[in-house]
């Protein structure tokens, strides 16, 4: 069972390979963006591991709700509010149970990559975080392990694909042939989950 302690865990793992790659998802939002991922992440985790530490939250919910509404108040692009929705709406499916299963996360993350769609407008195909998140979820239903490779799966397929949302998608043509930063960020989060879940 995944309870709170686990989902700080992975929260605390998925800011460390933050640090470790943030240089290479700027290097990624260079090309097709304004080269600010790598910053942004950095700056909104480092926020959520020092409020984590703070305020203890007790249920997986609670987790993903300060979490989430820290990378809001504290990312400056769009990948903040978009990955805000992720781990807000995501907790909010988990209501206030103490533990969840793989089964009751896969649904709640399912919950959340709409809200996600939602927010943006985006679908798999346009190039964006989604072509990570949406296999992901569906493949979690399965293992985390799953997940993980779906997600990476996703991120690389991102590679060939026109920008339809967001800053890359200003450069219409020319976004084919770069990995999507938000999609990478995405895979790196899900495998951080499926080294947390052992
Ligand atoms: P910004 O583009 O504002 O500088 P970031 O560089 O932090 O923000 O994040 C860019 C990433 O956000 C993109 O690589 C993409 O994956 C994701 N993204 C942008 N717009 C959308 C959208 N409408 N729907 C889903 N994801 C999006
Ligand atoms: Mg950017
Ligand atoms: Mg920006």
């Amino acid at each position: 069972m995944l309870d709170a302690e686990f989902f700080c865990r992975w929260l605390t793992l998925a800011a460390s390979w933050v640090e470790r790659d943030a240089d290479r998802l700027t290097a990624l939002d260079s090309p097709i963006g304004d080269a600010d991922h790598g910053s942004n992440l950095l700056r909104g985790f480092r926020a959520v591991i020092a409020t984590l530490d703070e305020q203890h939250p007790d249920t997986p919910g609670a987790v993903l709700a300060v979490a989430g509404r820290r990378l809001v108040s504290t990312v400056g692009g769009a990948s903040g509010p978009l990955y805000g929705t992720l781990l807000r709406r995501t907790g909010k499916a988990l209501g206030d149970a103490v533990e969840v299963d793989r089964d009751e996360l896969a649904e709640a993350l399912r919950t959340g990559v709409d809200a996600v769609a939602g927010l943006g407008g985006a679908t798999p195909g346009d190039k964006t975080m989604l072509d990570a998140l949406v296999p992901a979820a569906t493949a979690l239903r399965t293992s985390f392990a799953a997940a993980r490779e779906a997600a990476e799966q996703g991120a690389l397929a991102t590679t060939p694909m026109l920008a339809r949302k967001g800053r890359a998608s200003y450069v219409g043509e020319r976004s084919i042939g770069h990995q999507d930063p938000g999609a990478t960020s995405s895979a790196l989060l899900v495998a951080a989950l499926a080294e947390t879940a052992g």
